[in-house]
C-alpha cells in the first residue's frame, strides 16, 4: 500500500477555491404597508399585506399561527 498524500494542491490553491463558498446576502426589501423585510413580489409573511392589498389566503394563516401562539402560552401560564 502506497503512502497517504499529505496534500494535492497547495495551500493557496485550497483558499483561492474557498474565496467562493460565502454565501450572499438575499435581496430584501421592505413590506410598504408594515415595513418588515420581505422577499420582493411575494405576500408579506408579516402581515399579510400584497402590493398594498390584505391577501385573504394568507390573513387566515396568520390568525390561525397567533392563535397557536395563545393556546401555547396559556398552558405554559398555567406551568404545565
Ligand atoms: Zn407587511
Amino acid at each position: 500500500m502506497g503512502g497517504t498524500p499529505t496534500r494535492h494542491h497547495t495551500h493557496s490553491r485550497r483558499n483561492k477555491g474557498r474565496s467562493h463558498f460565502a454565501l450572499k446576502q438575499k435581496n430584501l426589501t421592505p413590506c410598504s404597508n408594515c415595513g418588515a423585510l420581505i422577499k420582493p413580489n411575494t405576500t408579506c409573511p408579516n402581515c399579510g399585506f400584497y402590493k398594498g392589498k390584505p391577501q385573504a389566503k394568507i390573513l387566515k394563516k396568520i390568525e390561525r399561527v397567533e392563535q397557536r401562539k395563545k393556546e401555547k402560552s396559556k398552558t405554559r401560564a398555567q406551568g404545565k
